[in-house]
């Protein structure tokens, strides 16, 4: 499941947005060891191993196994999980404010070597309001973070 820090968190940013006139959808929550081996299985069999690997965990490996991760959409339902979903209004809100209530665009643009992944503006990891204000504010990785915290 998702864990009920991270649900609070999700519910008080979305009605957030939509104060301010975005609709945030939740698209992807918590996922199981077999679920996520069939959606990696898929990537495999859809991609090859390597391309698989940038855009898809192995099972035992993904955020969202933690109950930490979710993946966003916007209200339109334009854009869901490619890269034109950076220009919907709910992941501009979300890079924008996100940080405000502990949530960071978990795998940035221009950040594949550091966190292995290719950029997702959809994926909102929570690490609490203070992390991430600060991985917001100096624009870095979680890896980076967690290396060199303030
Ligand atoms: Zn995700």
């Amino acid at each position: 499941m998702i864990y009920p820090t991270t649900v609070a968190a999700a519910e008080a940013m979305f009605t957030a947005a939509e104060a301010d006139g975005v609709i945030i959808t939740l698209v992807s929550g918590y996922r199981s060891f077999a679920t996520q081996a069939q959606i990696h299985d898929r990537f495999v069999a859809d991609l090859g191993l390597p391309a698989a690997e940038a855009v898809s965990a192995p099972p035992g490996h993904s955020e969202h196994q933690t109950g930490w991760a979710m993946d966003i959409g916007d209200g339109s339902g334009a854009c869901s999980f490619t890269t034109c979903f950076a220009d919907q209004p709910a992941a501009t809100w979300a890079a924008a404010n996100a940080h405000r209530f502990g949530f960071i665009v978990r795998y940035p643009a221009g950040s594949e070597q550091i966190t292995g992944y290719s950029y997702e503006p959809w994926h909102l990891r929570f690490v609490g309001v203070e992390a991430a204000a600060d991985i917001a504010a100096r624009r870095i990785t979680l890896e980076d973070f967690l290396e060199a915290p303030r």
